[in-house]
């Protein structure tokens, strides 16, 4: 028999659980009527009233008038609030740091980067909090708290970097309790990747399935890897981390220490230092010149010298699409997921890339797994790290969660 103790933890348990599954019905739906939202999550009128009563008391939701007139009592709809709270996510994986507050809804509402010209250790940390203190003094509505999204294998507990943060060089650093300490907010702190994976399942292509595949190339290589709806970790964190599998024996050195890892090929900054030592070395280049007198190189560049037919631009972005196209074979090989998402820098290289990865993905893979697989760039752009890292919040503290259509 339960205790009154027990039953009435056990009565709080399923009203948060309510409160949950009605406040994420009604954030998917964007409008809905109490009636509809009874119907989708078969919850009882009663519940759902109780729910909806204790998220407007919150503020986290609100009416909107009256939905289409029909016959009868036309019902009122509701909807998420946008802006009954604001978030700050950060992404800190980038030659700068960059931040962001962000509302309910994804909008961004005010962003700021700020170049790490090299930092690392405390002088880093530093630097987060001139970053993050500014981002709050910038919000216009009270704080649901901090989301972190950095590289390295991050201890979730203490929310510290535990292994190959390596450009932070914060090995010991307890990220999580730093910041909650100076700011007394709710602080999450998660692999960049992984938060990416998160932005893209928040923000981006969500088909329903409660499965996605984020390969995140910039800076460096990761994935992130959202399963039957929850996001993976893994069991020493490193779920996703494909950068420093071997791609080739006699590669670049990578900053892992090892040799020809599959970032050293595929992430955005090492097609860019592939472009320039080829172009430095071929006088047909069209970017032979700039190469030699070493100025700065971009993603577009890059893409107009492919597009004219600059044949070492071809061979680096071909051989960034075959590691990645190993990446997208390997992940479909073990997860079996159907949605895959490449974001990050590398998606300003457009279909030349993309295609590339897609054909060296169906080339290595089971050929009826990858035909039913979709590999696309994400449209959400550079924000994505700092947006998933918020979007920790809206799911850690309001119990906001895609729901999953089967
Ligand atoms: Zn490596």
């Amino acid at each position: 028999m339960s205790s009154p103790t027990t039953l009435k933890a056990t009565q709080q348990q399923t009203k948060a659980h309510n409160n949950s599954l009605v406040l994420s019905t009604i954030y998917e739906a964007g409008e809905i009527s109490r009636a509809t939202v009874a119907r989708r999550t078969a919850l009882s009128r009663t519940s759902v009233g109780e729910a909806v009563g204790e998220l407007l008391e919150r503020g986290l939701v609100e009416e909107i008038g009256l939905a289409r007139p029909r016959l009868g009592k036309p019902p009122i709809l509701l909807r998420v609030k946008a802006d009954a709270r604001h978030l700050i996510g950060v992404d800190l994986s980038g030659p700068e740091f960059r931040g962001a507050v962000i509302n309910l809804r994804g909008e961004i509402r005010h962003a700021l980067s700020l170049a790490r010209d090299g930092r690392s250790g405390s002088a880093a940390v530093e630097l987060v909090y001139s970053l993050l203190d500014q981002l709050i003094t910038a919000a216009g509505a009270p704080l649901l708290g901090l989301g972190i999204g950095t590289p390295g294998l991050i201890d979730l507990q203490r929310g510290s970097p535990v292994h190959w943060a390596v450009n932070l060089d914060w090995l010991d650093v307890p990220l999580r309790e730093l910041l909650e300490v100076r700011y007394g907010l709710p602080v999450y702190v998660l692999n960049d990747s992984q938060a990416a994976a998160m932005g893209e399942y928040f923000f981006g292509a969500h088909d329903g399935t409660g499965n996605l595949v984020v390969i995140k190339s910039e800076e460096g290589l990761g994935a992130g890897v959202v399963l039957e709806g929850r996001l993976l970790h893994g069991d020493h964190f490193g779920a996703g981390e494909i950068g420093h599998l071997a791609f080739s024996d006699d590669g670049q050195p990578c900053r892992c220490g090892n040799t020809g890892c599959l970032e050293t090929v595929a992430s955005a900054s090492a097609i860019l230092r592939a472009v320039r030592a080829a172009a430095r070395a071929d006088e047909h280049s069209a970017l032979h010149s700039s190469a030699v007198r070493d100025e700065p190189l971009d993603m577009e560049a890059v893409l107009a010298a492919y597009e004219a037919g600059d044949r070492c631009v071809r061979q680096v972005i071909r051989t960034a699409g075959r590691g990645l196209g190993l990446a997208i074979a390997m992940l479909v090989g073990t997860l079996n997921v159907q949605n895959i998402v490449i974001a990050g820098g590398v998606t300003r290289l457009g279909e030349p890339l993309l295609e590339a990865a897609r054909q060296e993905g169906r080339a290595r893979a089971l050929a009826a797994l990858a035909q039913a697989t979709s590999v696309e760039f994400s449209a959400i752009g550079s924000d994505i790290t700092a947006l998933g890292a918020a979007a920790v919040l809206l799911h850690q503290e309001l119990g906001i969660w895609p729901l999953q259509r089967s």
